[in-house]
């Protein structure tokens, strides 16, 4: 587990939950039974000797990755069932704080402070009654029906916490993916990548000491920035039109002795024909012209096959570049593989239609770590947050109905594409809109104003699912006041 930074709140000795042990609940009725047994007066004690049926034990429901699935599906069974005390509800995640990942982009541009959009998972799990637990999940036993967390140390490898256990009734795997360097040398060494928070501010940290180093060149030097992007997907075509709108905004701030035209570049470099490839071809189309017409050199059909330190190797062409980004595909974290659960090749954990893996009814898995099939396409569910806020849903009502004891079936997951949409920086957004969502049949390209209206609108529902809709509300406008008074662009 990657050190964390920020100290945690060192779970107790004492608190058996933390320490992963099972916790000996306090039982009234089991005290009651006692007192009846001793009691002087017969009738009482006649109950007593009655065979008793086994008080039912609150059903621990543990989620595991509390990311754009995975928090939704902590908060909304915390305030069904956590709250009527139907379910013991405990989310665990490797870190303290959730950030919705298709951020990233914008952490790593500088165009947004990490911290301003992040959520504690300690403060989340008491409005919303369910019990959060820092750790990084390592292992399962499938037998015992305990989840296993790996030691915690801080950035100085003091050990806070050593390995532990979480039982559970039902488990929830959501965990999400790191990119896939599909085995390309040099990848690991030289390129950074934006799975995580702290990968994004390191970025962000790297590009701003390379703009800082080209204002104070000598007057002599030409060298400019150039950045090259692996992999025209959403997140490279994002990143390439957020990097292009920062460094005219740095200008602005005083980085006078840069010309974006004349000193920055940025290459975006994909392996398939054209951008997006998961995007209806008018879409990748409209990208590639607009990424085109801000000056970025998009290179299509490209196929990297080594890194270094001084850019892409592509069969005998070498691209020189100072700073790399990987976002060419994604898998599951290495750690799903070795579950003794179903996995693909990109070490998804392969789950039925009802999101259960395929091996264990008891454990269900969601997100971008899951392979759920997809009929319409014959193909799996796309890892997006839009699916995995879907599928939050459905598990909310699968889980509740299970605790209830109601449904002698889980229903089954029916995935909507309600479109695809990427945001071109401050520029401009492409996209469609699917006929589900419009109630007309076929689907409605959009770009412009509408496009990143409607790509914002997933993120205000994702935070509708975690605050609901008036604290959703006066969210919005916080941020909308607090970000005029506010330098557009992190700068340190
Ligand atoms: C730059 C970028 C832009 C994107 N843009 C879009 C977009 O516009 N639209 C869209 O729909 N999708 C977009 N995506 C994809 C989207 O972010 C993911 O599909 C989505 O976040 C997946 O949700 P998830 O819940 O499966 O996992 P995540 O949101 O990745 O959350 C996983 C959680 O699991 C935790 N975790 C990981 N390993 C462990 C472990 N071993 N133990 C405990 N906890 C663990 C992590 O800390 C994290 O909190 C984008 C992605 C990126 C990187």
């Amino acid at each position: 587990m990657e050190p964390i930074t920020d100290t945690p709140q060192a779970p107790s000795d004492t608190d058996p939950a933390a320490s992963g042990e099972p916790s000996a609940p306090v039982n009234p009725k089991a005290d009651a039974d006692v007192v009846r047994a001793f009691s002087r007066d017969p009738e009482k004690r006649r109950e007593a000797e009655q065979p008793q049926a086994a008080p039912a034990a609150v059903p621990r429901i543990v989620v595991v990755g509390g990311g754009a699935g995975g928090l939704e599906l902590a908060t909304r069974l915390g305030n069904t069932l956590g709250k009527k005390g139907r379910a013991e509800v405990t989310l665990i995640d490797a870190r303290l704080t959730h950030l919705w990942k298709p951020l990233l982009h914008e952490v790593a541009a500088g165009t947004l402070d990490s911290h301003d959009d992040d959520i504690q998972f300690l403060a989340q799990a008491r409005h919303h009654r369910f019990t959060f637990r820092l750790g990084a999940m390592e292992g399962l036993d499938r037998k015992r029906k305990v989840v296993q967390l790996a030691r915690i140390t801080d950035a100085s490898g003091a050990v806070l916490s050593e390995r532990r256990e979480v039982p559970y009734d039902t488990l929830v795997i959501a965990v999400g993916s790191v990119s896939n360097d599909f085995g390309v040398p040099g990848v690991q060494e030289h390129c950074h990548f934006l799975d995580t928070r702290e990968q994004a501010d390191r970025f962000q940290k790297t590009l701003l000491n390379s703009y800082l180093k080209t204002q104070h060149r000598e007057a002599r030097q030409t060298d400019g920035i150039t950045v090259a992007i692996v992999g025209g997907g959403a997140t490279g075509v994002e990143l390439a039109a957020e990097l292009h709108h920062v460094a005219r905004r740095l200008v602005a701030y005083g980085f006078d002795r840069i010309d974006p035209d004349r000193d920055v570049r940025l290459v975006l470099v994909e392996a398939a024909p054209r951008l997006l490839p998961a995007a209806p071809e008018r879409i990748s189309r409209l990208a590639e012209r607009e990424l085109t017409r801000l000056g970025v050199v998009v290179q299509t059909g490209v196929q990297v096959s080594r890194v270094s330190a001084h850019g892409l190797e592509t069969g005998d062409v070498c691209i020189p570049a100072d700073l790399l980004v990987w976002a060419a595909g994604i898998r599951a974290p290495a750690f799903t593989q070795r579950l003794d659960l179903e996995t693909n090749r990109a070490g998804q954990l392969v789950v039925k239609d009802t999101l259960q893996t395929t091996h264990d009814p008891d454990i269900y898995a969601l997100g971008d770590c899951a392979a759920c099939p997809f009929p319409a396409t014959g193909r799996n569910v796309p890892p997006t947050a839009q699916a995995a806020h879907q599928q939050a849903a459905l598990l909310v009502r699968n889980l509740s109905a299970r605790v209830a004891g109601g449904a002698d079936r889980d229903a089954a997951f029916r995935y909507r594409d309600h479109g695809f949409m990427v945001s071109l920086s401050g520029y401009t957004a492409v996209g469609n809109l699917m006929g589900n969502l419009m109630r007309m049949s076929g689907a409605v390209m959009i770009e412009g104003w509408l496009a990143r209206f409607t790509y914002r609108l997933l993120y205000r529902k994702h935070q509708m699912a975690l605050f609901g809709p008036a604290r959703t509300a006066l969210m919005v406008l916080s941020d909308w006041i607090s970000r005029r008074g506010r330098a557009r662009l992190k700068l340190h």
